[in-house]
This record gives C-alpha cells, structure tokens and sequence, in this order.
C-alpha cells in the first residue's frame, strides 16, 4: 500500500533493528529518508544495503542533543529496548526517552511536522489487566531496575500528550508490544534473540523462571505496516494505539518452537527469573483494528522461520 506523496522523513534510531526495516520501506515508497542515529544498539550494517540509494542518509547524533534539520514527518524510535542494553547506562536510557522526546517534539514544533513515538507495552509495567486495553493505566514499579526504561517511556507518552494540547502538535503514539525478526541484535538478551542463537550454536536453551509467562510476538514486517498506518492517518487520531500481535504464547512453548525449527540437540535449562518480570502480556489490538484497519498477518511459526534463517546467515559470516 502506498501513503500520500513523497515526502523527507527522519527515523531517529533508524540503524536499529525496526528503525532499519522502516527505512526500507519509507524508501520503497519514494520518500526520502534522514535516519539519525548514535550507533549505541544500532549498526550501520543493518542500513548498509541503503546507503547507495539516493534518498537515503545516515547521521551521527545523539537525540539528547538538540537537532536542526528540515524535514515533513518524524518517527522517534531511538531508545535501546531490550533489558540488556537499557539497564547498561540507565540513566542515559532515561535522557534518551525524555530529553529524546522533547528535542524531537520541539523540533515537530517548529517544523509543524507529525511525530510519532515508539512506546512500549511496558507502560503497562507487570499488568493485572489482561489482555491489555489502551485504557489501562499499568502496574509500573517507578524505582526498579526497569524503570529507567518503563517510567521514561511514561514520561515521553507525557511529553507527546502536553504538546498535543498545549501546542497543537500532530502526534502519533504507538505502544509496541515483543517484536521479532530479521535484524534483531543478536546478544540483545531478549528471547527471541536469545534462544535461537543458543540453539544454533547448540548451547544450553535458558528459560527464565518455569517458563509459564507468557508474551505475544509480532513479526516486525506487521509492526511496520501498523506504524505507516499510523502516521498516516489524520491530526484526530492521536492513540495511544497498542500495536502486536494477540498471539500468546508460554515461553516455554516458543522455546519447543525454536528446538523444532533449528533440529538442534540443544536442552532446556531453566535460570532464574529476573526481577519485575511481567508474568503475562498480551495487545488487546480493537483499536488498531478499527482505527487502522489493521491486524497481523504472519504467523509464529513463519516469522521464527524467517528469524532463524537470518541468524544461521549472520553466524556464517
Ligand atoms: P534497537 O536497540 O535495535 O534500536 C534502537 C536504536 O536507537 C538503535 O539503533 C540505537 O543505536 C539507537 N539509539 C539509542 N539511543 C540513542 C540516542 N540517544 N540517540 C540516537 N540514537 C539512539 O531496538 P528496536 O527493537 O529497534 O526498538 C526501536 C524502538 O521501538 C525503541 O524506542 C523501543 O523502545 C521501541 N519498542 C521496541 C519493541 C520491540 O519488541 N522491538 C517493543 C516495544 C517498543
Ligand atoms: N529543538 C530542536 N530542534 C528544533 C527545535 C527545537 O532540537 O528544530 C529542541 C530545543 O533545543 C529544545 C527542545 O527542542 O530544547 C524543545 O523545544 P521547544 O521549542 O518546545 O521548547 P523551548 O525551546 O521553548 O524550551
Ligand atoms: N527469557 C527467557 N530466556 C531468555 C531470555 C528471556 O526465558 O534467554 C524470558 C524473560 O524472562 C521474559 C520473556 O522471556 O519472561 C521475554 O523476555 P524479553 O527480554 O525478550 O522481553 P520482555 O520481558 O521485555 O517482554
């Protein structure tokens, strides 16, 4: 599907692992695409196959700083997202999430650009909602070892809703739910990362606790097409809109998954579940639904597929 005309459009994170695969797709559109990124979980690998495409540019910048270029729409997704990397400097996650908001609200603001966020479910924090409806106000522990990423991302849903009203402003927020696929870093932490990885270098598969918690993965092809919606849609629809994928399933079950999918003779082995760790997530999308039109359309199963085969490439290489 193809949404409006051509137009320049800034990926903040954009060398990321979504951030990448939506400069893909902006550019197969016939934009012209800025990707701003300072390369903390990012690569310039994951945008390498871009950078001889005209439209396409790529930019050193930290998004604490204040940034003045010129462009017709904003995506701000930079933030490190897995537990791993956010809780590495957790004050610099915090900075990245309100600082980042701020410079990129007030840099829509002069432009009069739409902006879009990348939150997160985990505004949710560890819900006794279940599934979760955009309504739900979460279960968030404010001084834990998530909150530095969990409370920022509040804040920056904040940020985007005073300038909303107070200035005016044409914000998008999104609320991402565990995405997957194809360019995801491959010591990232998260599980989907994690147990492929070990399954292909026939290491021990590690679950968390007894693997009875549950999540609901969305392959990142869907997620971009939600987040494209969203944008386009007009200055009315504000969201927050949850966007993922209902499917839910058990760790557990996703690790049977992975073992199947690779043929490894790797074993499950169970570690310690870590601290604040949601026992249950699941997008209650009705909104998305209605509001974009959308739903996911890959399952489990073929995504995983797509995931392994990247990561038996990578580890090739
Ligand atoms: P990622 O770590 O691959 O991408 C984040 C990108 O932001 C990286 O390229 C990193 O280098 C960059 N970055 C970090 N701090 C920066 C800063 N201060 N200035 C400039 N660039 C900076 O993670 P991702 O999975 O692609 O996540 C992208 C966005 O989506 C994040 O905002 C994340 O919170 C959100 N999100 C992702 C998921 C998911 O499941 N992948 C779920 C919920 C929300
Ligand atoms: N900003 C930016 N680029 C711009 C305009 C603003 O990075 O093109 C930053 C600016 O440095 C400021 C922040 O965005 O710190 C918020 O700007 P706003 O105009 O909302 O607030 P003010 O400058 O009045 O504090
Ligand atoms: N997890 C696991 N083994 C791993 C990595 C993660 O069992 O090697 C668990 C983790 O404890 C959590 C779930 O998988 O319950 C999803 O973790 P992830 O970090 O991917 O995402 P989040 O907790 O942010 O949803």
């Amino acid at each position: 599907m193809r949404y409006g005309s051509t137009k320049k459009i800034l990926v903040t994170g954009g060398a990321g692992f979504l951030g990448s695969h939506l400069c893909e797709r902006l550019l197969e559109q016939g934009h012209e695409v800025l990707c701003v990124d300072n390369f903390f979980t990012g690569a310039r690998r994951n945008v390498a196959h871009l950078l001889d495409n005209s439209s396409f540019e790529l930019m050193r910048h930290d998004v604490t700083h204040p940034l003045f270029v010129e462009v017709d729409e904003i995506y701000n997704l930079a933030c490190p997202a897995s537990p791993v990397h956010y809780q590495f400097d957790p004050v610099q996650t915090t900075k990245t999430s309100v600082h980042g908001a701020i410079n990129m609200l007030g840099l829509a603001k002069r432009l009069k650009a739409k902006v879009l966020q990348a939150s997160t479910s985990e505004v949710y924090g560890d819900p006794e909602v279940h599934p979760q409806p955009e309504e739900y106000w979460g279960r968030v522990n404010p001084v834990g070892f998530r909150s530095c990423y969990d409370e920022g991302k509040r804040c920056a849903e904040t940020l985007f809703f005073d300038y909303y009203r107070q200035h005016k402003l044409a914000v998008k927020v999104v609320r991402i739910f565990n995405t997957y696929g194809p360019r995801m870093h491959p010591n990232d932490g998260r599980v989907v990362s994690n147990l492929i990885v070990q399954a292909l270098k026939g290491e021990d598969i590690t679950i968390y606790g007894d693997g009875s918690q549950t999540r609901a993965f969305c392959y990142v092809d869907d997620l971009i097409e939600a987040m494209m919606r969203m944008m386009a849609t007009g200055p009315e629809v504000v969201g927050p809109i949850n966007i993922g994928n209902p499917g839910e399933f058990s760790i557990r079950q996703l690790a049977d998954l992975v073992i199947e999918l690779t043929g490894t003779t790797s074993k499950i082995v169970s570690r310690p579940l870590p601290p604040d760790d949601p026992r249950q997530r699941r997008p209650d999308i009705t909104r998305a639904k209605e509001v974009l039109g959308w739903e996911p359309s890959v399952p489990l199963r073929e995504g995983l597929t797509k995931t392994v085969a990247y990561f038996q490439q990578l580890m090739r290489e």
